[in-house]
């Protein structure tokens, strides 16, 4: 069963650093528990929409991930609670201004533009949550290639740590941070983000003028 494609979550969380060699390649630590920022919902774009680079950045790149739907409303759940309450699985792509990721302390407008969350459809027919594959192709081009056993934090454990936090509603979104190979896009490119036989998001790359 898909879920039709106009809807938007009311939330989008997104966790950072969850795969070692990510967090390795833009030279940071693993994180002793998640670490967590929040994309506006009206970021959220479709497969077929262009992402659109800002003007206020020379340093847009893609980053594929898994995203998790939330099914039940969660607060202070256990790993069994959060797993119990997915709804669905859709591909994620967590589009991101490198550069002012960099200069900001808040990630807020580096993650936050326009058309910043290419989202695939959602589908409630998935693999084991750890035995989830998650690709992202640029013109083809295999760059990035995870898998949900290698995170820091598994899904059910980031779903329970982000519900004593904030509540989780149905149709909220959480995604679970991107594997190694994050890198740049350019004008008329076209990055797919696949989580084979669940969910594909594809988009061109536009520049704002
Ligand atoms: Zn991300």
């Amino acid at each position: 069963m898909t879920h039709h494609s106009s809807e938007r979550p009311g939330k989008i969380v997104c966790v950072g650093r969850n795969y070692r060699e990510h967090a390795k390649e833009l030279g940071n630590e693993v994180p002793k528990e998640p670490l967590i920022f929040l994309k506006p919902p009206s970021s959220v774009i479709r497969s077929g929409d262009a992402i659109v680079m800002p003007g206020a950045s020379s340093q847009v790149e893609f980053e594929g991930e898994i995203g998790i739907v939330i099914g039940k409303r969660l607060t202070g759940a256990s790993e069994d609670e959060g797993r119990a309450a997915i709804r669905g699985i859709v591909a994620v792509n967590d589009v991101t201004a490198r550069d002012l990721q960099k200069t900001d302390s808040q990630w807020t407008r580096a993650k936050g533009f326009d058309t910043f969350c290419p989202l695939g459809e959602e589908s409630s027919t998935f693999p084991a949550l750890d035995d989830l594959t998650v690709v992202t192709r640029v013109n083809g081009t295999e760059r990035q290639r995870g898998r949900s056993s290698e995170m820091v934090f598994s899904i059910p454990a980031l779903l329970a740590n982000i519900s004593r936090i904030m509540t989780l509603e149905p149709g909220d979104l959480v995604a679970t941070g991107t594997p190694s190979g994050v890198g740049p896009l350019a004008e008329g490119d076209s990055v797919e983000v696949e989580i084979p036989g669940v969910s594909r998001v594809t988009n061109t790359v536009t520049r704002s003028r």
